[in-house]
C-alpha cells in the first residue's frame, strides 16, 4: 500500500476548492471546465461540463426512443430527483475519461479508478435553476510519466457537438498552466 503523497493531497484539495469556486457561477452551455494533476505516476483527471450535452448526445443515439411517460402528483424535488438520477445513468454510461481525452499510449497510463457525480446548479442562477453539472474524477497510474507531453481534449470535442471550448487547469509537480482549448486547438501541451 502506498502513501498519497502530501503535496499530492493538496493539490488535489486545492483543486476540489477552485471547482467549486467555479460550480457557483460557471454553468455555461459550451463551455467544460477541465482539471489535470501530475505527481510522479500518479495523474488525477477531473471534467465537468453541463448536463445538457448529455441530452444532445442521447437524442443524437436513440432519438425515437424517447420516454413519453409522465408521472402525475409527484412532489417537485421527487421530479428532480428522477431527472438528476436520469442524467446519472447517462453520465455512468461514459465508462472512462479517454471518451474525453486522449494520452501518448508511450507514457502507459491506465485509468484506475473513475467516479461520476450530477450537481444542480445553485439556485442563485435563475436562468439555470433546474439545470445540471456533470463531472467525471479520473485516476491514472503512468509507467512512463516523461512521455506525457500533452492532452488532447480531441474526443471530447467529437464527441459533444455544442461544446466550444474547454478550460482547463493544470499542475504538474509544482508546475502551474491554465489553458483554453478549442475545436482547432483541442491539445495541451504539458
Ligand atoms: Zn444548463
Amino acid at each position: 500500500m502506498r502513501c498519497i503523497p502530501m503535496t499530492l493531497a493538496i493539490t488535489l484539495i486545492s483543486s476540489f476548492a477552485l471547482a467549486e469556486q467555479r460550480h457557483a457561477s460557471s454553468h455555461v452551455h459550451g463551455l467544460n471546465h477541465a482539471t489535470v494533476a501530475l505527481e510522479g505516476n500518479s495523474l488525477q483527471i477531473s471534467y465537468e461540463f453541463p448536463a445538457e450535452q448529455l441530452s444532445e448526445y442521447d437524442e443524437h443515439k436513440h432519438g425515437e426512443h424517447k420516454h413519453s411517460e409522465h408521472k402525475h402528483g409527484e412532489h417537485k424535488h421527487d421530479e428532480q430527483g428522477d431527472k438528476n438520477h436520469a442524467l446519472s445513468e447517462k453520465l455512468e454510461a461514459i465508462d472512462s475519461v479517454f471518451a474525453m481525452v486522449r494520452l501518448p499510449k508511450n507514457a502507459q497510463c491506465k485509468e484506475t479508478k473513475v467516479t461520476h457525480s450530477v450537481t444542480q446548479v445553485a439556485s442563485n442562477d435563475k436562468e439555470h435553476a433546474s439545470h445540471y453539472d456533470a463531472l467525471i474524477e479520473s485516476t491514472l497510474e503512468c509507467s512512463a510519466p516523461n512521455n506525457l507531453t500533452n492532452i488532447s481534449f480531441e474526443p471530447a470535442f467529437e464527441r459533444f457537438d455544442d461544446l466550444e471550448k474547454i478550460e482547463v487547469e493544470g499542475l504538474l509537480g509544482t508546475r502551474a498552466l491554465s489553458e483554453t482549448l478549442t475545436v482547432t486547438s483541442s491539445s495541451l501541451a504539458l
